[in-house]
């Protein structure tokens, strides 16, 4: 026997019964996004390594520990991308969308890929719904985006998602906080993992987010950025946060918040879900106003989210049954005419289906319930054919010649 090939480690098949859950995500996310202006953006699923070391940082897990890098055959350094707010960021300034109205408003949807240890909820290559509103700095935007997700998360069958809010002031702000950040740590190197340590540096912030149990301890007491704010800092997290009291949006200050990307400032934020286990993060994003700039773009204010469809499913309560088709039909004998009467049907928009395994008349009408038909017509040997309205049993007499029609009637 040849050897068996497995999906390579951290990916998953989604397979046919898997896909309705997926629709719904995407069509949600279509409805709130697009009934407030954001239009769809696809870019594509690699791009050069440069944009990611740039835009999403060198200091950061993401480049240091988890692209899945390679050399193309043209000799460039290719990376698949991580995340999308990089990538959305080239194409604004790549097509000059700065000349648009702003701000321009963006969605997406798409698979993401990061070398990390596969578990419950985290794979390696994992699905991203996300939003981005590029050339505004109103607290507007970050509260409309963070509203949009939570609406989307509600119209899942999500409604208990907890959002964590937090500011990390502006750079300016935070590079004063970050000095005294990295004193704090220094005081309690011993206690901290070799990573943390490595970076007090280069990413004191990174801390926050460790799991390491020293670490943990001792951020603790650490300083937070969000007791720090001052001046226009202060002003644009007190709007962004009445915006969300008025919308009657509960959250939870939590200055430990500090996400993993280097390009985030003031708003972040983040929604979990208690369903979830270890990888409670279902989303979050939050304000990049130096990312275009960056970028070789103006200065462009810009905030953001991404939300994981992976985690999303894993959280939803009950998830949607893949749609039944409308009708099975089941041939007596001339098997011909069935498969001309099933071409006939979907022709017409209905969705219609027949057995191709040579099964009995018997196995034919097993295989029309387990297919979920809402109707089957079974075609006498003597020509004549009936309708049978699979949920009550019903059966009826139907003129041939009218199948077509009484059932393009009846179909969605
Ligand atoms: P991030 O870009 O890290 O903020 O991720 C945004 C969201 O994407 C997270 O809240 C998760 O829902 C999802 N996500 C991130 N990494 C993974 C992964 N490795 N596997 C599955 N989902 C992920």
């Amino acid at each position: 026997m040849a050897r068996k090939h497995q999906a390579p480690k951290g990916t998953f098949d989604v397979l046919p019964a898997d896909e309705a859950a997926r629709a719904a995500v995407h069509e949600a996310a279509a409805r709130r996004l697009g009934a407030a202006g954001y239009g769809r953006i696809e870019t594509p699923v690699f791009e050069d390594t440069g944009l990611f070391e740039r835009g999403v940082g060198e200091s950061t897990d993401i480049v240091r520990k988890e692209m899945f890098t390679f050399e193309d055959q043209g000799g460039r350094s290719i990376t698949l991308r991580p995340e999308g707010t990089a990538p959305i960021c080239r194409a604004y300034v790549e097509h000059g969308m700065h000349r648009l109205p702003q701000p321009v408003k963006l969605w997406y949807r798409g698979p993401f890929f990061r070398y990390e240890r596969p578990q419950e909820g985290r794979f390696r290559q994992f699905n991203q719904i996300g939003a981005e509103a590029i050339g505004a700095g109103s607290a507007m935007v970050d509260a409309e985006l963070i509203i949009l997700l939570a609406g989307t998360f509600a119209d899942l069958g999500i409604p208990d998602a907890e959002l964590l809010l937090s500011s990390l002031g502006s750079p300016a702000a935070r590079a004063g906080y970050r000095g005294e950040l990295s004193d704090y740590l220094r005081e309690h190197e011993g206690d901290l993992s070799d990573d943390v340590r490595d970076r007090i540096d280069a990413n004191p912030m990174r801390a926050f987010d460790s799991d390491h149990a020293g670490t943990r301890a001792v951020m603790e007491g650490a300083p937070q950025m969000l007791d720090r704010l001052a001046g226009e800092d202060a002003e644009h997290f007190a709007e962004v946060r009445s915006l969300l009291d008025d919308a009657g949006l509960a959250y939870t200050l939590d200055g430990s918040l500090v996400r993993g990307l280097d390009y985030y400032n003031r708003t972040v934020f983040e929604f979990t879900c208690d369903r979830l286990g270890a990888q409670s993060g279902l989303g979050g994003g939050g304000r990049y106003d130096g990312l275009v700039e960056l970028l070789g773009g103006p200065p462009t204010p810009a905030v953001g989210w991404a939300a994981g469809i992976e985690r999303i499913l894993l959280a939803l309560e009950t998830p949607p049954d893949p749609e039944p088709i409308d009708v099975f039909v089941v041939a007596g004998e001339d098997r011909a005419r069935a498969f001309a009467l099933v071409g006939e049907l979907r022709e017409a928009g209905v969705a219609a289906d027949l057995d191709l395994a040579g099964r009995s008349f018997k196995g034919q009408m097993k295989q029309a319930d387990r297919s979920r038909a809402a109707h089957a017509v079974i075609l006498e040997p003597d020509g004549t054919a009936k309708l049978r309205d699979m949920s009550s049993g019903d059966q009826r007499e139907i003129e041939p010649a009218a199948i077509v029609a009484a059932l393009a009637a009846g179909a969605r």
